[in-house]
Order: structure tokens, then C-alpha cells, then sequence
């Protein structure tokens, strides 16, 4: 049987509970406890695969399709847990299968209500693993005193109760802000969110308190005698310069052994601080080569609609010992390609919508004509099959049918055998594909395999009746699924050219970056050489 550990958050939203929950939750790994993590979002859509960027950063998309919230990729990172259905909830799924239920009547003439069917609905999302894992970390999203996480945090109430305490840990994370003017920590706001966490009935057990600045000696004490926590379980999260060592500093501060006492757990093996080490020397700057690459997409000045992308580079770069910055640039806005010089490697990301798309081809040319290792990822591939159409082959009006609506050459275009495959799959290609990888490509070198599985979100292709007359011009496709549509396409002629149809960026881990990740930051070390 699984334990459990909530974690709610207070005072303003963006504190960090994934990347706290996840650091808890590796904590927990690396003394050989098996861990999952559940992410409960109460907003009303589905799932935010229809939310603009703006609205919420990436859509991260696990393996067997879900879209969800980009803290799941957080999760897959942290713990390499692969994310599935079942790890992500929202407001708008829960009430979609209790309304279904009364729809087909099996309520059987009872008034549905939130209490109890809505909050059973949100409870028996809690436990898919509690039979295959020691501990379930569950993120409750917002902030509490939102009205629409209430029937969450009732659940969670209700939990506590029916399991035991022993059982169930809540975790609060909430915010020390610093008033510059009185130069001081201000405890406050964290005693009023403690509070209204109490209103709702729910006690925390532990508090992990995020500062700019280390808290003055006495302000734990504080916190523990007005929020009645005990002193050793309110655990500072100072800010850090890389998300990964916040492990070490909730296990230097004993959150590690203090969960496991709480929750009546033992360890399984000792922590041999591995991790922690590889993570120390990775994030150091000592002796190490500066790379800059480019993400060359739409939403430049919103780093969370590349979340994933940016930790792949990171980690690539940790395991390649280089020091990577990374560059947004703004193919609306910036001038192309003026704004690329002094990049070593770019990556045009995927994409959705005609916005942009002109800089992003013009951003292909120029990685293509001066042999910047590039990385194409869905949309990003699909430029550098128009940029070869269009600038190689001369075919002038080369387009997607995303873009145009009856180009004269649809290069990029829904295709019969996709339909076939989309029909299984609702309207986008979403999750693992297979694809079969050329012999002797640039492709199976990275991967060392000759098949791989990777995760899509699209819904045009690579139009097969191209391939032939785009051979010619050098855009060869090394990896097809089933042999109807192209996944991979790459350049003999340039030293790093891969332009992919699925999303590489889900797939990357500390010590394991993902094989077209560590090809690319390879390729641009050389360019420092
Ligand atoms: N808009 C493109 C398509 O639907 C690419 C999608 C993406 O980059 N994720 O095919």
C-alpha cells in the first residue's frame, strides 16, 4: 500500500510545488523507495492542450497521450517515472465522468452533489498507484483560498481522515517575501495561508518555505509556534541557480528522514549521493566550454512555452561539460537572420499557427547555408522541408496546408494513410509512434538503435509524393513509421542537420540527455573547438 504526500500551495502561485514535490519525491527514490507523482489541476478545461502559451507555458504530452500540465515534465525528470493518463487530473475531467455517470443514470435518482460525488470522483483519482508504489506525491494545483481547488482540498481532507495520518502528508508550500525597504523576511503571509488551510480542516505537517534569502536564525521557531508545525519541518527553499540541487538542500536540512519517520517508512538503501554529485559538478561553470544556443520560435519572451526544450539543452550540456546559454529569439519580432549570428547550434521548436513561420524558414536557410548544427523539433522540421522546397528545389510556392489553403506544392499536408492513423488517435497524432531507423544514418548513430519510440502532437506530415524530388536536394528521411510517414529527416551535407516529427524534449534526464540533445551540443562544441 502506498502512502501518501500532498502538496498545496499558499500565498501566490508560481512558488515551485513541482519542482519541490519532485525533489521530495527523488529524495525519497534515492534511498530505494519506489515514488509517482499525480498532478491535480482546478481549472475547467479537459486539459490545457487547447490553452493558449500565454495562458500556461508548454503542453507537455506523455507517452500514451495525454496533454498536460508542464510540471508532469518536471515529474518525468526529476524521477524518470514515465508520465501517463492517470498522472494528470483537472476540474474539467472529474466533473465530465460524474456528469456522465448521472447522464447514464447510474446514481440512481440521488441528488449528485460535490460532496460527496465530486470529491469521491477526486479521491479515487489519487490511488492508480497505490499498489505498484511506496509513496504518491500529489500536487494540488493554484493556491489556497482559490474558490475552484476547494472540492481538491476537500478530497484531500477526507483522505487524510479515512487513511490515518500515518498514512497521509501535507505538505504546504508557501512564500517568505522580502520588503527591501525594511530590508527583512516577512512571516506573515505564510501564518494567514496556514490559517485558511486550517478553515478547510486540513493541518499541514510540513512547511517548505520559499525565500530569496536565507531565513534569519529564529524565524523557523517563529513559524512553528504560529502555524503549529514542528521547528525541524519547516524547511527553507532558498532560490537556486539550478532546480536540481534543491534535493540537497531539503536533504541537508533532514526533510529525507523526517518524511520517512512521519509516514512510518523505511528506507530501502542509503542515499550514496550520486546524484548529488553528478548534479554539483554539472551545474559548476569550472573549466568548461560556453556554447550558445538559439530556440528560435514565436514565443521568445515566454521561456515556459519552451520549458522542456530549455531543460534538454541544460542537460545536454551538464553531461557534455559545457556551459550552455540559451537565446530566444523571435522570428515576428527579431530580425532574421541578423539576430542568429554567434549562435553554435539552434533549434527551431514545434508550433502551431501561420504566425512566425516565414523567420523560422528564413532561420533554416541560414543554419543550413552555414553549417550551424540544427535541430528541427515537429513544426521546426516541417520549416526545413518548405526552406529545401522552396530554396533548393524552387519550388517557389511550397507551403504547409496548415498555412495556405491549396498550396500549389503541399509538402507539409494531412495525408490518407495519417487519416488512417488519426482516426485511432481523435484529431492529432498524440503519444509514442514507432519509427524505424535508416542504416547508416545520422539518426542511428545518435540513437544507437534502429528503432525508437518517441511522442508526437501534430497533425500534418511530410508529404510522401516530396521525398523523391527533396533526396535530390539533400533532405533525406532516415526514419519512417510503418513506412507510410516520414519521422526523421537529415543532411549528408552539413555537420548536424535533424529535423524531427515528433518531441524529443519529453524524453530527457539528468545523466541520460536525450540522444538528439547531446548530438546537437556535441555538434556546437566542436564550433567552439
Ligand atoms: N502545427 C504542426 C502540425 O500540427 C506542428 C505541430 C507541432 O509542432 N507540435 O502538424
Amino acid at each position: 500500500m502506498s502512502k501518501f504526500i500532498f502538496i498545496t500551495g499558499g500565498v501566490v502561485s508560481s512558488l515551485g510545488k513541482g519542482i519541490s514535490g519532485a525533489s521530495i519525491g527523488k529524495l525519497l527514490q534515492l534511498r530505494g523507495l519506489k515514488v509517482n507523482m499525480i498532478k491535480c489541476d482546478p481549472y475547467i478545461n479537459i486539459d490545457p492542450g487547447t490553452l493558449s502559451p500565454y495562458q500556461h507555458g508548454e503542453v507537455f504530452v506523455t507517452a500514451d497521450g495525454a496533454e498536460a500540465d508542464l510540471d508532469l515534465g518536471t515529474y518525468e525528470r526529476f524521477l524518470d517515472v514515465p508520465m501517463t493518463k492517470k498522472n494528470t487530473n483537472t476540474t474539467g475531467t472529474i466533473y465530465q465522468a460524474v456528469i456522465d455517470r448521472e447522464r447514464r443514470g447510474d446514481y440512481n435518482g440521488v441528488t449528485v452533489q460535490v460532496v460527496p460525488h465530486i470529491t469521491n470522483e477526486i479521491k479515487s483519482r489519487f490511488i492508480p498507484f497505490e499498489k505498484d508504489f511506496d509513496v504518491t506525491i500529489i500536487e494540488i494545483g493554484g493556491t489556497v483560498g482559490d474558490i475552484e481547488g476547494l472540492p481538491f482540498l476537500e478530497a484531500t481532507r477526507q483522505f487524510k481522515t479515512e487513511r490515518g495520518r500515518e498514512n497521509v502528508l501535507n505538505i504546504h508550500a508557501t512564500l517568505i517575501p522580502y520588503i527591501a525597504s525594511a530590508a527583512e523576511l516577512k512571516t506573515k503571509p505564510t501564518q494567514h495561508s496556514v490559517n485558511k488551510l486550517r478553515e478547510i480542516g486540513i493541518d499541514p505537517d510540513i512547511l517548505i518555505c520559499r525565500t530569496e534569502y536565507p531565513m534569519p536564525k529564529g524565524m523557523k521557531d517563529k513559524l512553528s509556534l504560529f502555524c503549529s508545525v514542528a521547528p525541524e519541518a519547516v524547511i527553507e527553499a532558498r532560490d537556486v541557480s539550478s532546480i536540481y540541487q534543491l534535493p540537497e538542500n531539503f536533504e541537508k536540512q533532514g526533510l529525507t528522514d523526517l518524511i520517512l519517520k512521519r509516514l512510518g517508512l523505511k528506507a530501502k538503501k542509503k542515499n550514496d549521493g550520486k546524484w548529488f554529485r553528478f548534479i554539483n559538478k554539472a551545474t559548476g561553470t569550472a573549466g568548461k566550454k560556453q556554447i550558445n544556443i538559439g530556440i528560435v520560435g514565436k514565443y521568445a519572451e515566454l521561456k515556459d512555452a519552451y520549458k522542456s526544450i530549455a531543460e534538454s539543452i541544460n542537460l545536454a550540456g551538464m553531461s557534455n561539460n559545457a556551459e550552455v546559454k540559451i537565446k530566444y529569439v523571435n522570428t515576428e519580432k527579431d530580425a532574421i537572420p541578423q539576430s542568429l549570428k554567434g549562435l553554435n547550434g539552434m533549434i527551431v521548436p514545434g508550433g502551431f499557427g501561420k504566425r512566425g513561420i516565414e523567420g523560422k524558414i528564413k532561420a533554416v536557410k541560414y543554419a543550413r547555408e552555414n553549417k550551424i548544427p540544427f535541430l528541427g523539433i515537429c513544426l521546426g522540421m516541417q520549416c526545413a522541408v518548405i526552406e529545401a522546397a522552396r530554396n533548393l528545389a524552387k519550388l517557389l510556392e511550397a507551403d504547409s496546408c496548415e498555412f495556405a489553403p491549396k498550396p500549389k506544392y503541399p509538402v507539409i499536408s494531412m495525408m490518407e494513410e495519417q487519416k488512417q492513423v488519426k482516426n485511432l488517435g481523435g484529431t492529432m497524432r498524440l503519444g509514442n509512434y514507432e519509427a524505424k531507423l535508416k542504416k547508416g544514418s545520422l539518426a542511428e548513430k545518435l540513437y544507437k538503435k534502429s528503432v525508437i519510440h518517441e511522442r508526437h502532437r501534430h497533425r500534418y506530415e511530410f508529404n510522401t509524393d516530396y521525398v523523391p524530388v527533396l533526396k535530390k536536394r539533400g533532405i533525406e528521411v532516415s526514419g519512417w513509421h510503418k513506412n507510410l510517414l516520414p519521422e526523421i529527416v537529415e543532411r549528408k551535407d552539413h555537420p548536424y542537420f535533424i529535423g524531427v516529427q515528433f518531441h524529443p524534449e519529453f524524453a530527457s534526464r539528468p545523466m541520460k540527455p536525450h540522444p538528439l540533445f547531446d548530438g546537437l551540443i556535441k555538434a556546437a562544441l566542436k564550433k567552439v573547438a
